[in-house]
């Protein structure tokens, strides 16, 4: 039995973590009655067996709690009709971490909860934590506002490890959040769209720490710098980190060399001198709440260095997927637009470019400042013929049209480039849907490709 077995549960919001989330209440044994604006999504969740039915004209009086989907406006700009419906009736408002929490952290006393937040930073942190995990043998599940969503990972058991991503919106329906470790990172005005001020903002953030067992805070902004000073006062276990501050106690980066203060005592612990993955000093913020993390997981210094070395970078945003010899492979399919593709191209200096899809207005004109990088580009899809007039005599390049083609002849080229060490790319600067069914297939089909070519070292996967 679970807490919501014979209680009547009304959900709004019937995308991938709603259906998932309505489908483990039905099966803790609660009658559950679901709702979308779209009626695609309705019928998508009846093909599952699930109940829908207009929420305006349900009996509210007979339901326990209302689940709503994070993506839906709870305050900003106006609260969705669905939650004024809910608070007419005095009817609980909580999302699918909230159940997440009450339904099988709460069943597992002991197991170890990360949880991630921040305005910056949360997806790198969160990957990376569960990388290290996994790397030091750890049986681990990530999850929540990255991945899987939180209803679906694998239930708990004495040794499982949960690293899960928090958006505000997911703090905001889950009051009795209460991780083992909480991770809060930066707060930097954002999505105040939806939580109308920064003070509020940084109040649902601060929640999730409140909540955590060890809240871990970088406290390089005055928000977090204060909710840091606040959460100690009130006498909890606080560790503080920051990427410039030599702090007396806690952790902070000098550069690449990430150093424990203790009572003004530094000790190195890491360095990510030479980690691609892990350039940057936003990366130092994230890398050191990693450790922190890591450590009060039970893990040995040893072993959490192996993992920030082995990290290979998060799926499709220029992670390194394979190496052969002075040739690296690296995954950016995630750059669907020029903009998203400008980081990756300024990361490196010499680059067999993989790029071409379906095109976005204003095409690739303005990266044309980093054409004298490109050894030479490889255009792929329905893109091919408008990149090629822009590279015009600023960049060799080839219309090789698949990706499959491109991934072998850049392999080729890249082989014997005179120059040394380079880079084949694939940042396409364009949408997948002329040739594949999202951004995340078409980095899939990249890295296959690439474990294809004779010699190739594999990275991550
Ligand atoms: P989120 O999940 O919070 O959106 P990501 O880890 O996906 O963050 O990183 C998104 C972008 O934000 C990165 O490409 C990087 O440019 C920047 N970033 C990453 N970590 C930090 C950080 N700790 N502080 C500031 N910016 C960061």
């Amino acid at each position: 039995a679970t807490t919501f077995s014979g209680k009547k549960v009304a959900l709004f919001g019937l995308g991938g973590s709603g259906i998932a989330t309505a489908l483990s209440l039905l099966q803790g044994g609660a009658a559950v009655i679901a709702w979308d604006d779209n009626p695609e999504s309705v019928a998508k969740a009846e093909a599952q067996g699930i109940m829908t039915g207009d929420l305006r004209s349900a009996d509210w009086a007979g339901i326990s709690s209302f689940v709503l989907s994070p993506g839906v406006p709870l305050t900003h700009p106006k609260p969705h009709w669905t939650v004024e419906l809910a608070r007419g009736a005095g009817v609980e408002i909580i999302g699918d971490v909230e159940l997440f929490a009450r339904e099988r952290i709460a069943h597992a006393p002991g197991s170890p909860f990360i949880a991630i937040t921040g305005t910056n930073g949360k997806s790198t942190t969160t990957a990376l934590i569960a990388h290290i995990l996994k790397t030091a043998g750890r049986d681990t599940q990530m999850g929540g506002n990255i991945g899987r969503a939180v209803m679906t990972l694998d239930s708990p058991t004495s040794k499982r490890h949960y690293v899960v991503e928090c958006s505000s919106y997911q703090i905001d329906l889950a009051p009795s959040i209460n991780p083992t470790a909480g991770i809060l990172l930066n707060l930097t005005p954002d999505h105040l769209d939806r939580h109308g001020t920064m003070q509020h903002y940084a109040a649902v953030k601060e929640r999730l720490v409140a909540g955590s067992d060890t809240a871990i805070i970088g406290v390089d902004d005055a928000y977090c710098a204060q909710i840091a000073d606040r959460l100690e006062r009130a006498g909890r276990d606080v560790v503080r980190i920051s990427k410039r501050l030599p702090l007396t106690d806690g952790y902070f980066a000098d550069g690449t060399r990430l150093m424990k203060a203790s009572a003004g005592r530094y000790t190195e612990v890491a360095s990510l001198e030479g980690i691609g993955s892990l350039r940057g000093q936003h990366n130092a913020q994230n890398a050191l709440a990693a450790i922190v993390a890591c450590l009060k997981a039970g893990l040995r210094l040893p072993e959490i260095r192996a993992g920030l070395e082995s990290f290979p970078g998060l799926a499709h945003r220029m992670e390194q997927v394979g190496r052969k010899d002075h040739v690296l492979f690296v995954n950016d399919s995630k750059a669907t637009n020029a903009d998203a593709a400008a980081p990756a191209l300024s990361s490196f200096p010499r680059i067999y470019w993989i790029a071409g899809g379906l095109p976005k207005e204003g095409g690739i004109e303005s990266l044309r400042g980093f054409f004298p990088r490109i050894a030479r580009a490889y255009l792929i899809g329905e893109a091919a013929p408008a990149f090629s007039a822009t590279l015009g005599e600023a960049a060799p390049y080839e219309i090789s049209g698949t990706l499959a083609a491109a991934v072998e002849h850049a392999a080729r080229d890249s082989a014997a480039d005179p120059a040394g060490e380079a880079v084949v790319l694939l940042s396409p600067a364009c949408a997948s849907f002329d040739q594949f069914k999202n951004f995340e297939i078409r980095g899939e089909a990249f890295r296959q490709a690439v474990a294809a070519i004779d010699g190739v070292k594999s990275i991550g996967g």
